[in-house]
């Protein structure tokens, strides 16, 4: 962390070894220091003290002493999905029908999928937007789990399920709305279950980073970041490659980029592959036997049959 500063060195050195008994401080140069050896959650704590110190004109800490976890190591891993090759996971926006569900995850598994979406739980814009089948509908998927070959992907919006939807969700989706729920984020964490984050419209690299980084802190050990663009429901199609090549460029951990909800018309998902295709490990792509009687998100969701072209150009 670097400290710049303007005025007498002598005082402002005197203040800041007020606040940092332990730490190591180096004078760099006439107007800076630079501390060493500190721990990030106390970095963070200290921050708004050393902004308050009378010559302190700036702080400059790095995203990687702020998120030391997510910069450690190399999170791409082999299982329940192969993230080190290009990856696929599609399936409904929402189950609407288990009868249909079922026969999509046998068709997305001959088709060559990676991971099937499985929602159950939908976060809706509207308070009087269908919210899928809850927890009503755990003891069916249950049933269709035990003959499907690939694993299921779920986003939860309420930690309060994380255990009853333990064996139907391989995966478990934060959704862009709760990126920023620190509760469902330590608590998804503590479930050490594989992770799908996604980004939040309009949040900075840095805002995701401190969410990978709770779920982290608290125990997951796999995590995939998913990029789905910055407009959330009003129809604007978007995906932020800036972000994706900075995930790219700083961190090791997966990312793969959410064609459906980023173009939101299935006449674009062609094109936001090809924006994409290069710099994304993976993709999400919302499929239907019956794209016109999805329930949710109609426009957007294709079929398996254009799933399948898509396929043949990613893999
Ligand atoms: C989803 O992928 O099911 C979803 C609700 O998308 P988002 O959280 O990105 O809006
Ligand atoms: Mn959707």
């Amino acid at each position: 962390m670097k400290i710049l500063f303007k005025g007498e060195k002598g005082k402002t050195e005197k203040e800041l070894r007020e606040i940092f008994k332990k730490a190591e401080i180096v004078s760099v140069s006439n107007d800076c220091f630079e501390i060493k050896k500190i721990k990030p959650g106390v970095i963070y704590n200290l921050i708004p003290k050393i902004e308050n110190i009378k010559n302190v004109k700036k702080v400059v800490a790095e995203n990687r002493e702020l998120c030391p976890l997510a910069y450690k190591k190399n999170y791409y891993f082999k299982s329940p999905i192969n993230t080190a090759e290009k990856f696929v996971i599609a399936g409904p926006c929402v189950i609407r029908d288990f009868a249909e569900f079922e026969k999509e995850v046998f068709e997305l598994e001959k088709i060559g999928v990676d991971a099937v979406r499985a929602p159950l739980f939908k976060p809706r814009s509207s308070p009087y937007g269908w919210e899928g089948y809850g927890t009503q509908g755990i003891k069916k998927l249950k049933e269709i789990k035990k003959t499907a070959k690939k694993p299921f992907v779920g986003e939860l919006l309420d930690y309060r399920l994380i255990e009853k939807t333990d064996e139907v969700f391989d995966i478990i989706q934060i959704g862009a709305r709760n990126m920023k729920n620190y509760v469902l984020l330590k608590e998804i964490g503590m479930a050490k279950k594989p992770v799908l984050l996604k980004r939040q419209p309009k949040s900075s690299f840095k805002e995701l980073l401190y969410s990978v980084e709770y779920l982290l802190k608290y125990g997951a050990k796999k995590i995939i970041i998913c990029e789905r663009g910055d407009n959330l429901s009003d129809g604007i199609s978007s995906i932020n490659i800036g972000i994706i090549k900075k995930i790219k460029n700083e961190i090791k951990i997966p990312v793969v980029s959410d064609l459906s909800h980023s173009a939101k018309d299935r006449k674009k998902i062609n094109l936001f592959l090809n924006k994409t295709k290069e710099i994304s490990d993976g993709f999400m792509i919302e499929t239907s036997l019956n794209p016109d009687l999805s329930p949710t998100d109609t426009k957007q969701i294709i079929s398996l049959k254009e799933l399948k072209n898509l396929i043949e150009k990613i893999k």
